[in-house]
């Protein structure tokens, strides 16, 4: 039987799923609670039948998006938060408790890497380790582990993981295994293809895209069998045990915690999700071209990006995603160019944080969002003083080039 592609899904899943009027966007659902006639439907739907109640647990707009998102991952289900951090926070308080071990690669978002403070605070364990390898994961597992964390491509760093062997891992052993896809996003891959149980996108990086909505997704792969999985609540332990961990996330991260993603980011971000396989593919492009060119630059000491032939795991990020390497390049500049000249001479590039919008940013790493975690750990994880991160956007490909050719040259002139 024929299967729609990627975007073919995306473009009709609204539709697919008979929306009002004959609209082919959901519409929106500002509405903060659901109504019924007959208060025998309102008890059923708060006792697990299907439905809405209130909006923080979610609405349709949320759902339509959702659906969405589990089509990209090939997911069970996915649940959608108010940003990503939202979505982190929500997997790791609700699926972990005091005592119990938690292995995470040593290269991980800034944000992220501050929550596993506040996590280790609460009496979470967490041992990191470099997940490119994964002897130091496996050796790294305790009696108490319960679950192992990874991002794909890391950032700036551009660290590829071993997620394949690290899926193995965690199946031999029964560990809930967590895949940060936001740098490569499912339409470069899919987490899981390597064994992940729950995947977590950052909705307001490429998915949504143009830099207008934040939200986040945790979607279940429906891999792992939450049946032996202790911490979960007797209160969830109802229907199929696949679904048990997703269900947790959901009351308590969701409805408890509240993150909940509104109607309209939910919207921009489900429209702008029906292009991400034609941006993706030019942010891939651009990227590969600029890496090219300024790892050739005098300019340039070195650049970090999974698609040069330099890059330590070059191979095994061309067979992991398709010979598709993102958007997101690591680049050290050469002694002599001073960082916030060099970012003060770009014209088209903006210097601003974020990542995967439709426009090319770039920041100076270590001075803004490596910041805090200070000196000591910028080390430990690979973080340069003249590190700039850039997020390549889909300009055209000979306006990047020639503005950083520009601003390099004119620094090197002095
Ligand atoms: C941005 C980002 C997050 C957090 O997402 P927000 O939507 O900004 O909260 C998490 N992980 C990675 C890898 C990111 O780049």
């Amino acid at each position: 039987m024929h299967e729609n592609g990627f975007t073919t899904t995306i473009l009709h899943s609204d539709r697919k799923q008979s929306v009002e009027h004959g609209a082919v966007h959901k519409p929106m659902h500002p509405s903060s609670e659901f109504a019924y006639d007959d208060a025998r439907e309102l008890a059923a739907v708060f006792q697990g039948k299907a439905g809405f109640t209130y909006a923080r647990q979610g609405t349709p707009t949320t759902t339509a998006l959702e659906a969405k998102v589990s089509q990209m991952e090939a997911g069970k289900g996915t649940v959608s938060f108010a940003t990503g951090m939202a979505a982190l926070a929500a997997i790791f308080t609700t699926l972990l408790r005091r005592g119990d071990h938690l292995v995470s690669s040593q290269f991980v978002f800034g944000n992220t890497n501050s929550l596993f403070g506040t996590l280790q605070e609460l009496g979470v364990e967490i041992t990191f380790v470099d997940a490119t390898d994964s002897s130091q994961v496996r050796a790294a597992i305790r009696p108490n582990t319960r679950m192992v964390f990874t991002e794909t491509i890391a950032n700036p760093g551009t660290q590829v993981a071993d997620l394949a062997v690290i899926g193995e891992i965690c199946r031999e052993k029964g560990l809930v295994y967590v895949v940060d896809n936001t740098l490569t996003s499912p339409w470069m891959f899919r987490p899981a293809s390597v064994g992940a149980s729950l995947v977590m996108n950052s909705l307001s990086k490429y998915i949504g895209g143009h830099g207008n909505a934040l939200g986040g997704a945790v979607t279940d792969t429906g891999l792992y069998d939450w049946s032996g999985y202790e911490n979960i609540y007797e209160a969830y332990r109802k229907g199929p045990a696949t679904g048990w961990g997703l269900t947790q996330i959901k009351k308590k991260g969701l409805r408890d915690m509240g993150g909940t993603l509104a109607a309209e980011p939910a919207h921009r971000i489900a429209v702008g999700a029906e292009t991400l396989a034609l941006r993706m593919a030019k942010h891939c492009a651009n990227a590969l071209a600029l890496a090219r060119f300024l790892e050739e630059h005098p300019g340039v000491a070195k650049v970090h990006y999974p698609g040069l032939a330099s890059h330590p795991q070059h191979a095994r990020a061309a067979a992991l995603f398709g010979s598709r390497f993102g958007g997101l390049l690591g680049v050290e500049l050469a002694d002599g160019v001073d960082c916030f000249d060099f970012l003060n001479r770009l014209r088209v590039v903006l210097m601003a944080t974020h990542l995967g919008d439709t426009r090319s940013l770039a920041l100076p790493a270590a001075h803004t969002i490596y910041y805090e975690m200070g000196a000591e750990r910028r080390k430990q994880m690979g973080i340069a003083d003249s590190l700039i991160r850039v997020s390549v956007g889909i300009e055209d490909e000979a306006d990047l080039l020639f503005d950083f050719d520009q601003a390099l040259t004119g620094c090197l002139k002095g």
